[in-house]
């Protein structure tokens, strides 16, 4: 009889496991300190940065408020243009609709270039289960398909990874099995590999980043090229995209750009914008024969309920790079195709709150995220409303609740409230060591890993009834 399988980890036991890994945290410290560093310099060297930000929030809210309209403009203008459009409402029919299209083509070899909704919908492994073997042409995910991994940042998927890794990675799986240890080296090994691979996939899978509803094109950027050549040799180029991916127009579709690429990677623009806008022409020398898009819906409509403004996100990862918990613990640790901040306000709507409702309380509300938010999305906001969410349902633990109960039956109840902290704050003083208490009886996770400052001699209430402290200002007489 076969041994019954381990329970599957929770958030929990994820990040505790990440925290203890010094390789990741040599990774996250290299990849995400350099996209802050790189992010600083590209907005303060572009003063009109805040104004082109409120311009982006403004140009996603228009598209989402006007949605049908735009998404049915669209679809009239991609027809038009001699794409074939495919509407799928959750992650199951949009694979279904990519492998249909697959099998129409008789593929036997399809290529990928990155898309966070593929991973969102479970189509690596649906591809797999149809009996196509899948080629992940990013080098990012050309790594993690070499590693038998998912990506862990939605625009590094192999954050993960040092150079280390990946030189050993390409010595046992690429077919020179050299050590290499030169990033440009390492680069062109990769290139050799895929290279054969472009040409010989009857079907190209790409994602897109816009939309655009006044022509019917879907546009994508990249830095790598492998995007073009996804989509160009095969005959056939199969998009899939998420509706909250409409803007207007071309013109709104460049704006955007301006902000998320300078949000991602601190560049000015990434080196390929392309706008693919039906198959191929008469007369055009390359380009698909067909042209298939798939629209997928997967809990958005229902998002533009509950939480419109999380419909903005362009998918740049600024919140991933400046959130304090996804640099230390990755991106593994969350479990969902999102991780970070993002991930947390987005994998309760797709993997339910019951499973999800630790994601929302991993924030520490420092509200960074919001603040090089390129689209100025209120993740914090977002997130303290799922954990009220969690807690109206009934998803927290009795001890929490009664907990919070008792705090909130405290707090309403000045003397007691005094009376309390009369009783308290003496006795932590007491087990506080040169201003920090070492271990606290009744809540150790705060203490296992850090320690807890001691309260101040006198409290804020009193300090400021002596008028040693003044309101709002924090500073001493
Ligand atoms: S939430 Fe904002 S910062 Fe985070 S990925 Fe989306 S657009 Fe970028």
């Amino acid at each position: 009889m076969n041994a019954p399988s381990p329970p599957p980890e929770d958030f929990r036991a994820r990040a505790k496991r990440a925290l203890g890994d010094r390789n990741l945290k040599i990774a996250l410290d290299r990849t995400t300190g350099n996209a802050r560093t790189k992010r600083a310099a590209a907005v303060a060297a572009w003063p009109a940065f805040d104004r082109a930000r409120e311009a982006a929030a403004a140009i996603k809210d228009h598209a989402l408020q006007n949605f049908p309209y735009y998404l049915e403009r669209f679809e009239r203008n991609a027809l038009a243009s001699g794409a074939k459009v495919h509407w799928a409402r959750d992650a199951k029919e949009a694979c279904a609709a990519v492998i249909a299209i697959c099998r129409e083509a008789q593929a036997k070899t399809v290529t990928r270039s990155k898309s966070m909704l593929g991973e969102e919908i479970g189509l690596p492994h649906a591809l797999a289960e149809a009996g196509l073997r899948r080629v992940e042409t990013d080098l990012a995910e050309h790594i993690i398909q070499l590693a038998g991994e998912t990506p862990s940042h939605i625009i590094w998927p192999a954050a993960h990874r040092t150079r280390e890794d990946v030189a050993k990675l390409f010595a046992k799986h690429h077919r020179d099995h050299l050590l290499l240890t030169e990033i440009e080296a390492m680069v062109a090994s990769a290139r050799q590999e895929l290279r054969d691979d472009f040409f010989a996939a009857e079907v190209g899978i790409s994602g897109a980043n816009f939309l655009v509803a006044e022509t019917g094109a879907i546009c994508t950027i990249t830095n790598e090229g492998n995007a073009e050549l996804t989509t160009t040799p095969p005959r056939v180029h199969i998009v899939t995209a998420g509706i909250e991916k409409i803007v207007a127009t071309t013109e709104h579709a460049l704006q955007l750009t301006r902000v998320l690429v300078r949000s991602a990677t601190g560049a000015d623009l990434t080196q390929y914008t392309t706008f693919h806008c039906g198959p191929k022409r008469e007369g055009d020398r390359d380009g698909p024969e067909e042209f298939h898009i798939v629209l997928v819906d997967h809990g958005r409509t229902q998002m533009l309920e509950e939480m419109p403004e999380m419909l903005r996100c362009v998918r740049c990862g600024a919140c991933l790079n400046h959130c304090v918990v996804y640099t230390k613990i990755g991106g593994h640790a969350y479990g969902g195709a999102y991780p970070g901040p993002m991930g947390a306000a987005l994998t309760p709507v797709f993997d339910g709150l019951m499973e999800t409702r630790d994601l929302p309380h991993a924030c520490t509300m420092n509200g960074l995220c919001k603040q090089v938010c390129p689209v100025d999305i209120p993740l914090p906001t977002l997130l303290r409303d799922w954990r009220a969410k969690s807690f109206r349902r009934g998803f927290e633990p009795r001890a929490l609740k009664l907990a919070l109960a008792l705090w909130a039956f405290v707090a309403s109840k000045p003397a007691l409230y005094r009376a309390a902290l009369a009783v308290a704050l003496p006795l932590m003083r007491r087990l506080g060591n040169n201003g920090w208490i070492a271990k606290l009886p009744f809540a150790p996770g705060w203490t296992n890993t850090r320690d807890f400052p001691s309260p101040a001699k006198r409290s804020f209430l009193a300090q400021v009834r002596s008028g040693e402290k003044k309101v709002g200002s924090g500073e001493k007489k």
